[in-house]
């Protein structure tokens, strides 16, 4: 009989056990989380404070109607507005995962578009490189050709815009006009389908697994936040991975200097210690729904009351233990280590990445930058030999594109931890290495 998971994986392990920035196996192995999970964790395991907000609120107000306020969803409400979101995202819609958030993101568009009279605009422009989530609409309009197999006949199919990507720039690696391409490109593609038949861009501020901490070149977000503007699209930005100090900043979209009308947070929210997400928008989208006599249904495990509570002490305790601070300057030292590492080796294609979001692309051909065969599963051999040696790192990749490790430590980490990353990483790479030459 197959207990666990439905379909069985490659990397069948047992935790008994996390605490801090490590798990243990029922074997009682250590295991450094370079991947904080699913890039989830960020203030680090096993926090008391946590677990006794969550008890206490699930004996107090176990379960309450989404749409209710409850002191724990007050709070929370308070922390975000006052503490985190950027000041024009007033609006707070939860959820229980990102997936759901982003549905409701893409809903939201929608209905702002038909709310003021604009129905037929109701294409939401995806990239080809990017991944919003597992419901049906999700898997179909993001650019994960691997998370779409076997389903591809029934998906809805994705409209895309080139994911800027400044290494395999079509023009050459970080060639000088990769802006400028990748701008003409947004111009082209909304030409294509019509403006007035566009209702949103929703995109990653930074890819997350689909492409491994791909950034844009410098400036492109603010010149294509000025095409959507000419062009009466919203901006949607997906900051389920990027969310909650991530890169070194409260939400990627500041790092760029814009302003997307509806943001998605998720993962980091809870830090793992419960399942919450959130799509914010602006009081406009709202009122516009609003006024047209629209609903935006909840979920019936939204906000629980235990999830708001949890949310909020995870958030205060980034903000008493300044972890969001430490984020940019770990990210730098994890990055030189890394580049000091392994810059020069034949199979690194790049280290890219801010923050403690750090992505390391592994190629045959260092040179003419050509991917190992796909049956190879380079990136899952390269998290199983990570496994062996003490540290799980973060697979990335579509399968069409690949491969790619992660790696997304709790903000909690110090110098052993990033020591140890960066030597398993060598390790790792040079097994594999050997074994191909
Ligand atoms: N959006 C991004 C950028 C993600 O990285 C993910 C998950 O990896 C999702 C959406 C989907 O979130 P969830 O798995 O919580 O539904």
């Amino acid at each position: 009989m197959i207990k666990w998971p439905y379909l069985p994986q490659d990397l069948g392990l047992e935790i008994v056990k996390s605490e801090g920035a490590y798990l243990y196996t029922k074997e009682g192995f250590k295991i450094l989380d370079a991947a904080g999970g699913a890039i989830v964790n960020n203030i680090g395991y096993g926090r008391e404070e946590v677990a006794e907000v969550i008890k206490a609120s699930a004996i107090k107000n176990t379960y309450v109607l989404p749409p209710f306020l409850t002191p724990e969803r007050e709070q929370l409400l308070d922390e975000l507005r006052e503490h985190w979101l950027p000041p024009h995202l007033t609006r707070i819609h939860l959820s229980s995962g990102g997936s759901e958030a982003n549905e409701s993101a893409v809903k939201m568009a929608i209905q702002y578009q038909a709310s003021r009279g604009k129905s037929e605009k109701k294409i939401i422009l995806t990239r080809s490189l990017s991944y919003h989530g597992t419901t049906l609409n999700m898997s179909g309009i993001s650019g994960h050709a691997a998370r779409k197999r076997g389903m591809e006949s029934y998906l809805p199919s994705a409209k895309t815009i080139e994911t800027p990507y400044p290494l395999r720039c079509p023009l050459g690696s970080f060639h000088p006009g990769a802006k400028d391409y990748y701008l003409d490109n947004l111009r082209k593609v909304i030409h294509n389908y019509g403006a007035e038949n566009i209702a949103a861009l929703l995109m990653e501020p930074v890819n997350g697994s689909s492409g491994g901490a791909i950034y844009p070149p410098e400036g492109y977000w603010v010149e294509a936040q000025k095409i959507l503007i000419e062009n009466d699209i919203l901006l949607i930005a997906d900051e389920v991975m990027t969310g909650f100090g991530r890169t070194g900043f409260k939400f990627s979209c500041e790092d760029y200097e814009i302003k997307p009308d509806i943001m998605i947070a998720g993962k980091g929210m809870a830090s793992g210690y419960a399942a919450i997400s959130g799509t914010y928008s602006t009081d406009k989208i709202a009122n516009s729904i609003m006024d047209a006599g629209y609903l935006v249904m909840f979920h019936t495990f939204a906000a629980l009351p235990l999830s708001c509570a949890a949310a909020s002490s995870v958030l205060q305790i980034l903000r008493r233990e300044k972890l969001c601070e430490k984020v940019a300057p770990l990210g730098e030292r994890l990055k030189q280590k890394l580049t000091d590492a392994l810059d020069q080796h034949p199979l690194v294609a790049e280290i890219r990445g801010k923050g403690l979001l750090i992505g390391i692309e592994i190629v045959k051909d260092k040179e003419k930058l050509i991917s190992f065969d796909e049956q190879e599963k380079i990136t899952d051999q390269i998290v199983s030999k990570g496994l062996e040696e003490g540290v799980l790192l973060y697979p990335g990749g579509t399968g069409e594109y690949r491969d790619v490790v992660c790696l997304g430590p709790p903000y909690i980490i110090g110098d052993e931890e990033i020591d140890l990353m960066a030597d398993t990483l060598g390790k790792v790479l040079n097994h594999i290495q050997v074994k191909y030459n």
